[in-house]
């Protein structure tokens, strides 16, 4: 009951590897960052060690709610009055490359239909169409729902389908990236916390911990640790819900998976006090609030298989910290993904990894850490 409902589906065992002496790059975590950044660079012929204190995807990747989401951590029409029209542009293009890369390697654990935004009133709506608006004249898929189906019609006047995005489960998805950095070459070392930088031998390092404090130096104090709490129920008999759903800004949010569970998320606004944590656990105010929402999307109470939390890091201006730690010779950091990592966590693992192997990518500028360093 205390763990990731995605993490108890069985995990063939990684492919061992000797793996003694220094390396090209120490990558620190097993999620989908540093798996990213070591399948890329064992691709270019670096010699790359992993090390994860728990397991494979034991982090926020394999305990989130399984969105595949384009985009950055805010609506697209707040990044193009942040960064401007064509920097934003770039953002999102970038992550809809991504979701077709993850499409190619994740195979059965990624389904691509689609998300649906909801706004919960006037205010969000207002927000929604304001997106809608920059979306569309930009270029990007998107459609308005003037009245979402079913039961949600009275309670959310109206939707953004974004209908490139997808449904992970998000364990196998980061399991079989381990297998493939595994197959490139990367050795992968699981129970292995790295404690300080003193102790490994390799050229570069680079921290993928997002919002689990690392120890060690890697920008700690910039990122903020926010824990989410989930849930899953029983099948239930009917489908209510064709793809992951999300609204109050992403406070609230659920998909039902091809079983007929409802994973069940968020909440965390009851006691934002207390999920300003980087402990992992369940308490009994989320969780009723999230029994609660269950009730009024299913129209039912059905019973609660498993429940878990996870960890992820906010940055202070929802994007990314990706890039060489300022005043630190050979420390790259990728992380702060502020909730929406999933994506993200891919393109900004690759992005630092084809940095390390000369091959730059401008987007790379957007999540310079030196901004808040
Ligand atoms: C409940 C929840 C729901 C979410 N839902 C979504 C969603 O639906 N869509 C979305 O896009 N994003 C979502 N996110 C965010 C997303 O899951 C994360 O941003 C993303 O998985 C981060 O991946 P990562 O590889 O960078 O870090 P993680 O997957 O968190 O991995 C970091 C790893 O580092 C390890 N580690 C830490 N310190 C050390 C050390 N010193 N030595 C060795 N190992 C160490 C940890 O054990 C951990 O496994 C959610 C997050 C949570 C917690």
């Amino acid at each position: 009951m205390a763990d990731s409902f995605w993490l108890e589906e069985p995990a063939e065992p990684l492919r061992a590897r000797v793996s003694e002496g220094g390396v090209d790059v120490a990558v620190v975590g097993g999620g989908v960052t540093g798996l990213a950044c070591a399948l890329t660079l064992s691709e270019g012929g670096k010699r790359v060690r992993v090390y994860e204190a728990r397991t494979i995807a034991s982090g926020a990747s394999g305990r989130s709610g399984g969105f595949a989401l384009r985009g950055g951590a805010m609506p697209y029409h707040r990044a193009r009055a942040m960064l401007g029209a064509e920097q934003a542009a770039a953002l999102w293009r970038l992550t809809e490359r991504t979701l077709d890369r993850m499409e190619k390697l994740a195979g059965d654990a990624l389904r691509r239909v689609g998300s649906l935004r909801l706004a919960v009133d006037a205010a969000e709506r207002a927000d929604l169409e304001a997106e809608h608006e920059a979306l569309r004249d930009d270029g990007f898929a998107v459609e308005w729902v003037d009245k979402p189906a079913g039961r949600l019609a009275d309670r959310y006047p109206g939707a953004l389908l974004h209908p490139r995005d997808g449904a992970l489960q998000p364990a196998r998805w980061i399991r079989r990236l381990a297998a493939a950095a595994a197959d490139a070459g990367a050795a992968i070392c699981e129970h292995e916390r790295v404690d300080s930088l003193d102790e490994l031998e390799a050229e570069k390092v680079v921290v993928a911990t997002d919002g689990y404090p690392s120890g060690l130096g890697a920008l700690d104090e910039v990122v903020r640790p926010m824990r989410g709490q989930v849930m899953a129920t029983e099948p239930l008999g009917e489908r209510l819900y064709e793809r992951p759903h999300y609204a109050r800004r992403g406070l609230d949010y659920w998909q039902q998976l091809p079983d007929g569970r409802l994973v069940v998320g968020g909440r965390r606004d009851v006691d934002l006090a207390g999920e300003s944590t980087s402990v992992e656990g369940t308490t009994p105010e989320i969780q009723t609030a999230l029994e609660a929402l269950i009730g009024e999307l299913v129209g039912a109470q059905p019973a609660i298989t498993h429940r878990w939390s996870g960890i992820f890091g906010l940055s202070p201006d929802d994007l990314p910290l990706v890039g060489p730690v300022p005043g630190q010779d050979g420390l790259w950091v990728a992380r702060g993904y502020s909730g929406h990592g999933n994506v993200l966590g891919l393109a900004c693992g690759e992005l630092v990894a084809k940095a390390i192997l000369g091959r730059r990518e401008p987007e790379l500028d957007l999540f310079d850490p030196a901004r808040l360093a």
